[in-house]
């Protein structure tokens, strides 16, 4: 068989202005890049905090390697769970205010993991129709009922949840929406999920560190302790600069999911090394709030900012601030416009986000200053 088919779909996805590209990034994740050899000013990093290269992490990185090696070796259930593992799963635990929580490689894994180890196919699973692609994922291959609620609306899931009879229900939400920033309404979204005897999961990829008094994320910024929220799952690999994820609950949900979550059981352990970087992580996360308020004020005045210039943006009050422009091929002339100006931000368009809503999404962080995010602005300016 020839792959002449799957040829031709790749130009038609071409032609549809939706071909996806790699850059190839020549320095480290930092405001100022560079990539094919071009120097930029960039604004598509997750690094909400700057934390990527701080040396605090350098340092914790190296000392464990020259420790503990490179490799996580075995999975966890086999001889690759190392001491930094088990050290940084109860100082997040901490953090959290959670009894227990467990290491994942990585995001996907941690969502694909935990919700199939929670439902299946007796069971019924209610997504945000915004939910980052893992969940949907997660839910679509546990074989339980798949339902989506309208974007942050827990009018809409209760609908859902009144109407359905199951062993078990499931109901899963992004904290932050990864492409629109906004955060989702959890007191109603738990309180909806109780009062329908039904279990919430929240992914905080992007609201943990960033917001929250201390960082500790969106259970945080609402006040949601363990029985309002039984499942939380948070990544490292965004504000916390290094990489991972995990899940933390009650005592029964992580053995359950030690016991049940194949991707934590069929999978290496992440390098030691990095859950030592995580750890020095935590502690400037927890320290330097300084780094939460900058980010504030710099979100602040980029939005200031594209008012006046009469940018569309979404009702984000997090780092990721997406500007609105519909057509996908208007988005990319715009993205290769700003490079031309030395910016570096990507197009997002569908399938990721829903058809006609082609963004630029410009997310902030901590390691900007000022007069970057002005900069940003006068390219805007040129290229709107
Ligand atoms: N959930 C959300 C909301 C995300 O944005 C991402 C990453 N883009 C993930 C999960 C996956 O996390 P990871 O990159 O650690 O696999």
């Amino acid at each position: 068989m020839s792959f002449d088919q799957l040829a031709s779909e790749l130009v038609s996805r071409k032609r549809a202005d939706l071909y996806r590209e790699r850059r190839v990034l020549e320095s480290p994740q930092q405001p100022e890049v560079v990539v094919d050899g071009k120097a930029y000013l960039a604004f598509c990093s997750n690094d909400y905090l700057g934390l990527a290269n701080h040396p605090d992490l350098i340092r914790a990185f190296q000392q464990a390697a020259d420790e503990y090696g490179v490799g996580g070796g075995a999975s966890h259930l086999v001889s690759g769970h190392s001491f930094h593992h088990h050290a940084l799963e109860e100082e997040l635990a901490d953090f959290t205010g959670r009894p227990r929580a467990l290491l994942f490689s990585n995001g996907y894994m941690a969502n694909m993991g935990t919700v199939n180890a929670l439902v299946g196919k007796q069971d019924a699973v209610f997504e945000d129709r915004l939910n980052h692609a893992s969940l949907l994922d997660a839910g679509l291959l546990s074989g339980a009922r798949f339902q989506r609620y309208l974007h942050n609306s827990p009018e809409s899931l209760a609908q859902k949840l009144e109407k359905t009879e199951a062993r078990r229900k499931l109901v899963v939400t992004d904290g932050v929406f990864s492409m629109d920033g906004d955060v989702a309404d959890m007191p109603a979204i738990c309180h909806t999920a109780k009062v329908n005897d039904a279990w919430v999961m929240v992914d905080d990829a992007h609201g943990f560190g960033c917001i929250g008094a201390t960082g500790a994320g969106v259970a945080e910024h609402y006040g949601l302790s363990v029985d309002d929220l039984p499942v939380l799952m948070g990544t490292l690999g965004k504000a916390f600069g290094t990489s991972g994820a995990f899940v933390a609950g009650s005592e029964t949900l992580i053995e359950t999911l030690i016991q049940q979550a194949r991707t934590y059981i069929y999978t290496t352990s992440m390098p030691p090394a990095v859950a030592a970087a995580t750890r020095a992580s935590l502690k400037l996360v927890i320290a330097e709030q300084w780094r939460r308020e900058l980010l504030k004020s710099l979100i602040q005045r980029f939005r200031d900012g594209c008012q006046q210039l009469g940018l569309t943006l979404m009702d984000s009050p997090t780092p990721i601030q997406p500007i609105l422009i519909g057509d996908s091929a208007k988005a990319m002339t715009m993205s290769a416009a700003l490079r031309e100006q030395g910016i570096f931000i990507t197009a997002i368009r569908p399938p990721t986000v829903p058809q006609g809503s082609a963004r630029l999404r410009v997310t902030l962080s901590a390691a900007h200053s000022e007069a970057q995010v002005d900069r940003l602005l006068d390219a805007l300016e040129r290229v709107k």
